[in-house]
């Protein structure tokens, strides 16, 4: 594997993969890798994608600065799992690459209710921080394949709007949330969970897999009071338990054609554990 940390060799070779006719694959990630972000990796290379892979803890979008220093990094692992994914590229860049100091601005498009939502609410800032970094990577690598793990299902439908409208040449492939054997969302933040935490977090799915059983027979309202109060029983601390139409993000007062979406933002300690399901 190609370890590359400026953006001018990074251009060189992602020029020459192109003019040989190769499609790109990116797979931005924040390190602390584990089987969630390897199935974006396998997903490109089953697409015969040349992969990409970025690790990059982007500060801009982190809200506490504790959080930002408690965030894992694993980079000598990080780079055994992609050597044994076989992953083509890995893109390490600086902070200061990435955001330079002679870079004045980053189109300010409006995402509407998109990025005011769910996360938008309890993470100020947040995704104005995601759309800076992912512009700038999408800039930089310009791939054909993008690769966005649905787990941040909010993140990926913000970034798929961002690249109609920046008017990207770049498909967004949304991949399917990898779970621990106990259902739990595989997540970077999972490692910072003490033992007795770690018990409890499966509940989450839990809660979502048990309103996806209620739907379409109960009212949404029912279904995310009963979620927030079992979480709550049980000692997490509920952001947000929300069903919602998964193309506005808006709530949903009763079950129709739309596509309905259940989101749990939810703490245990000081880790913060986000999930999603499809309800119908
Ligand atoms: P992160 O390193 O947390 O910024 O995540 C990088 C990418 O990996 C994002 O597209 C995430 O949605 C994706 N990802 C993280 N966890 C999972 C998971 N459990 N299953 C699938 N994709 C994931």
């Amino acid at each position: 594997m190609r370890i590359i940390t400026t953006v001018a060799t990074l251009h060189l070779h992602l020029n020459q993969l192109r003019k040989q006719g190769k499609s790109i694959g990116f797979s931005p990630t924040m390190g602390a890798l584990h089987a969630g972000h390897s199935s974006l990796i396998n997903e490109a290379k089953a697409r015969k994608d040349y992969s990409v892979c970025s690790i990059f803890v982007n500060p801009t979008q982190f809200n506490q600065a504790s959080d930002l220093q408690n965030y894992p990094r694993t980079l000598s692992d990080d780079v055994a799992l992609l050597e044994s994914l076989d992953n083509d590229l890995l893109f390490l860049p600086t902070v200061r690459s990435i955001y330079p100091a002679t870079l004045k601005s980053i189109p300010d498009y409006d995402f509407g209710s998109l990025t005011q939502v769910l996360e938008g609410v309890y993470r100020p800032g947040h995704f104005t921080g995601v759309i800076q970094v992912m512009y700038r990577l999408l800039y930089l690598v310009q791939p054909n394949h993008l690769y966005m793990g649905l787990k941040d299902y909010q993140q990926q439908a913000i970034v798929r709007q961002l690249i109609e409208y920046a008017g990207l040449p770049t498909q967004l492939i949304p991949c399917p949330t990898v779970r621990e054997e106990d259902g739990l969302a595989m997540s970077s933040r999972n490692k910072r969970l003490d033992a007795q935490q770690r018990n409890k977090a499966p509940l989450i799915y839990q809660v979502l897999q048990h309103a996806k059983a209620q739907t379409p027979h109960a009212i949404p309202t029912d279904i995310q009071t009963q979620a927030k109060h079992r979480l709550e029983s049980e000692g997490f601390k509920v952001d947000y338990f929300e069903i919602v139409d998964s193309k506005t993000l808006l709530p949903i007062t009763q079950f129709s054609d739309q596509s309905a979406l259940a989101c749990v933002a939810a703490w245990l300690g000081d880790v913060r554990l986000i999930d999603n399901l499809f309800l119908q």
